[in-house]
């Protein structure tokens, strides 16, 4: 195993009915700014088993932030920070709307030029305003992680920025919020999660063997769960173990111990730049061509997959691993998601060169678990999707 340090700051409040619990998290007297994304929040009661919890306190709400959070709406966000001198902010929504208000917690303390360098510098973000998060939406695991992913529309870059700054206070999660989400976000939900545990696992060499089969009961519980969620997202049973699954999927503990790959995320938010294709769709895309593009690296890890997720006993070593592929791709296409970029875009040729030339002008040494991924390999990964 790699050596490691953990800290996790934040309070979880799991179950039905937590979201009553709200105004006992927020400090008292603070002004809260509610941030949500583009009305869903609206329609399906949340916003007011929300504003009904937060009764007595100051608040001034946010719409608007949209899918793929957009820096240009946060810089509007942030503006009302300042002006309204709000102390506290509560994000309400998915992983786009939480994601948006970690960027604001970093940028409303931000002392250099632009809040964009948060996004560029590369560097972890230090310090941030006080933030919580009511989920709507399990999928990014980004209610019990400092990450943030944001996209600036003008110049087509989704950048991605992480930090102890940037740490929800403390994440709401009610599973009852899953009745209302329509069924292509449950299955982006279930495919976002499970590649999230994907990056985290198929790695090599292997060695922390708690975190293997921490990472497998994870993905075995989606595999479970993902039918019954989507025939009845009112099965609270499902709802339940689906939206602890997703958290647990990438709240920091899998990658404890363990190389972290990554290199699927990296070039499906490039997909998304380019095309607007939802997130969890361009893992889709990626993930069976890069698990075959690196099968030689890959293939013992494979197929120890194949053995304990998906319950492959014969075949030798290479067999198995392929026929994981196989069944994850499958996976993929039984949640209704199309795994080929020319399903998506007739406009595909050309992918592989524009997105080899952005990293290497980024001046980013290498994909993968061991940086050993060279733009022209992403070039020929890209190339096998599409
Ligand atoms: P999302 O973009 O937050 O939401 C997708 C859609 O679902 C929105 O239209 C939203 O509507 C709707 N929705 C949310 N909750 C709903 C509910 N209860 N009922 C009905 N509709 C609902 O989706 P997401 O997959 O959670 O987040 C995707 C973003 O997270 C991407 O930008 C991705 O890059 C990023 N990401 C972050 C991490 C991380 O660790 N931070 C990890 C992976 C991905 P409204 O707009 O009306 O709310
Ligand atoms: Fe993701």
């Amino acid at each position: 195993m790699n050596n490691f340090q953990y800290k996790n700051p934040t309070k979880i409040l799991f179950g039905k009915g937590e979201i009553a619990n709200l105004s006992k998290e927020i400090p008292q007297n603070a002004k809260v700014l509610l941030l949500y994304g583009g009305g869903s929040i609206k329609k399906n009661g949340i916003y007011e088993q929300v504003t009904a919890a937060l009764d007595g306190v100051e608040v001034v709400p946010f719409g608007g932030i949209p899918a793929n959070p957009e820096y240009e709406v946060l810089m509007e966000a942030l503006g009302v920070i300042k002006s309204q001198e709000i102390d506290f902010l509560l994000a309400v929504g998915g992983g786009s709307v939480i994601d948006g208000t970690k960027f604001l917690a970093a940028a409303a303390l931000y002392e250099g030029d632009t809040p964009w360098e948060l996004l560029t510098a590369g560097k972890p973000v230090a310090k941030g305003m006080p933030f919580g998060a009511v989920l709507t939406l399990p999928a990014t695991g980004s209610e019990m992680n400092s990450n943030s992913v944001i996209t600036r529309k003008e110049t087509q870059e989704k950048l991605a920025m992480s930090g102890a700054g940037i740490f929800p206070v403390f994440s709401v999660l009610d599973p009852q919020v899953i009745r209302s989400i329509p069924e292509r976000q449950l299955a982006n939900g279930i495919a976002d999660a499970f590649t999230h545990v994907l990056e985290q696992y198929m790695t090599y060499p292997i060695g922390a063997l708690l975190q293997d089969r921490m990472a497998e009961s994870v993905l075995q519980t989606l595999l479970e769960v993902a039918p019954a969620i989507l025939k009845d997202p009112t099965d609270y049973q499902a709802a339940s173990n689906f939206m602890w699954s997703c958290t647990m999927a990438l709240n920091g503990l899998l990658p404890l111990g363990v190389p972290t790959d990554w290199a699927v995320h990296a070039m499906g938010h490039e997909l998304t730049a380019m095309y607007g294709i939802d997130h969890a769709r361009t893992l889709a895309i990626m993930a069976p061509s890069h698990y075959r593009f690196n099968f030689e690296t890959k293939k013992e890890k494979l197929a120890q997959f194949a053995e304990r997720v998906w319950g492959i006993t014969q075949g030798n070593v290479d067999e198995k691993a392929h026929a994981a592929i196989d069944k994850t791709e499958a996976f993929f296409h039984e949640l209704g998601i199309a795994t080929k970029l020319s399903q998506y875009t007739d406009d595909f040729q050309g992918t592989a060169e524009t997105i080899e030339k952005r990293f290497t002008d980024r001046g980013w040494l290498g994909l993968g678990e061991h940086q050993s991924l060279k733009p022209s390999d992403v070039a020929q990964i890209v190339t096998m999707a599409y």
